[in-house]
């Protein structure tokens, strides 16, 4: 799965998406289910739209963004529920170089409304000094995600970069070793 997300990403990158003309025709075969071919839990960033990133049709992905990617309780479970409602095996963890939050949490930005996104991030990068801090908070995530999903689940952790418009896997921090039962 994670291939034709990339192909996807491919066409996106070159300026060929092709997901642009059968939306209505997609939305009209989807009215009464959705069957979404992977989930993506993804930063909020305007910039980071999984569904042109990897140029994937209306109802290809089941997308949960927040500030940050991060894996918080109500995005675990939107995640559950596509694994264990809608049959989805693919679950990418999408990061972003450039990320806000990240860089805010980062440069120690104190403002008591934005806490509840900036202490995760800054409790992910803790101890992990001179690492590139967006690939980390994504591996953090994509571990917390990791443990929250059924043993079939694929987990990947992958990071976009806007200056190029490809998305990086990081095989490391795919997890597939704890998913081998
Ligand atoms: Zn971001």
């Amino acid at each position: 799965m994670i291939t034709e997300l990339l192909d996807g990403n491919q066409r996106f990158q070159t300026g060929t998406s092709e997901h642009c003309a059968d939306r209505t025709v997609r939305r009209l075969q989807q009215l009464e289910s959705q069957r979404p071919v992977a989930a993506v839990l993804s930063c909020a960033d305007a910039r980071v739209d999984p569904d042109l990133v990897f140029d994937a049709g209306l109802g290809d992905l089941f997308s949960v963004r927040v500030a940050g990617g991060l894996a918080t309780p109500e995005a675990i479970a939107s995640l559950r529920y596509a694994v264990d409602a809608l049959g989805v095996r693919t679950v990418v963890v999408l990061g972003h170089e450039g990320c806000g939050a990240v860089a805010a949490a980062v440069a120690g930005v104190d403002d008591p409304g934005l806490a509840p996104v900036l202490d995760p991030i800054r409790a992910a990068l803790a101890g992990r000094p001179g690492e590139q801090p967006e690939r980390v908070c994504t591996c953090v995530q994509a571990g917390t995600v990791r443990g929250a999903m059924p043993d079939h689940v694929d987990v990947v952790a992958a990071i976009y970069r806007p200056s190029t418009g490809d998305v990086v896997i990081h095989d490391a921090l795919a997890a597939h070793s704890t998913s081998s039962t």
